[in-house]
């Protein structure tokens, strides 16, 4: 099983995106964007790419034969490469080899899955908006019907608590809704915690949680919405289960 969350170096794309964008194809070049995938492939060693058209919804893919044998080599791009247009889901999973499952973000909380001894993987985008309407619990529980027991989730890179500013009402209606999300910015102002309330959540749903979550906001090598705005591109948070096992000499 893999895993990686990508920042904005190594890549091609111009101007205000980060050379490693891997979102915003309405906007950037591309042929740049394609190549940074290319790249990112070639470093990771997977096949076809899975990618989604995220609505901030609890909506869930299964990527099985019947959704491979549909790929064509660039949907991961979407409809400004192909003429189709992504399907409208926020998660990913998976029990097929070979096929890495793509969450794009730039602030939101990506959650990576998986069940390494059964072979079933996830990729979830958990925004405020689909953190609240359960995008976690859905797939977990679609790993679960596939056959998962022991899953491990990891949160990525998005923006923390500390940065998160938004309005006093929706601290208090998320709050309610997302035990752990209710905080405060280094500043004073209400905040919201993603990650603090994704952890908790996927604990209580029997879930071993791990964080590789360094803050978007301020880091400079990662694509950050808040801090970026518009010109801002977009982070690849990649799960797959490799097409040949790995022997460990010595294991
Ligand atoms: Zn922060």
């Amino acid at each position: 099983m893999g895993l990686a969350f990508s920042d904005r170096s190594g890549g091609v794309s111009g101007g205000a995106f980060g050379p490693l964008n891997l979102g915003r194809t309405d906007v950037d070049d591309l042929a740049a964007v394609g190549e940074n995938f290319e790249r990112v492939r070639r470093v990771l060693g997977f096949g076809p790419i899975i990618t989604l058209a995220q609505v901030h919804g609890p909506e869930v893919v299964i990527v099985d034969e019947a959704l491979l044998a549909g790929w064509t080599e660039r949907q991961h791009l979407g409809s400004e490469a192909t003429g189709t247009p992504l399907q409208r889901a926020d998660a990913l999973v998976t029990d097929r080899t070979g096929v890495a499952l793509c969450i794009r973000v730039a602030d939101c909380l990506p959650v990576l899955f998986a069940d390494a001894s059964v072979g079933v993987v996830g990729a979830a985008h958990a925004g405020r908006v689909g953190l609240a309407a359960g995008v976690l619990t859905n797939t977990v529980a679609t790993m679960r019907d596939l056959g998962a027991t022991d899953i491990r989730a990891w949160l990525g890179p998005h923006i923390c608590g500390a940065c998160y500013e938004v309005p006093a009402a929706m601290r208090d209606e998320i709050g309610e809704q997302l035990p752990g999300a209710y905080a405060e910015t280094s500043w004073g102002t209400p905040a919201l915690d993603l990650g603090a309330a994704a952890d908790r959540q996927l604990r209580d749903l029997g879930c071993v949680v791990e964080r590789h979550s360094p803050c978007t906001r301020t880091s400079p090598d990662l694509h950050s919405h808040r801090r970026d705005g518009a010109g801002a591109g977009r982070l690849g948070a990649f799960v797959w289960l490799p097409a040949q096992s790995v022997s460990v000499l010595g294991a």
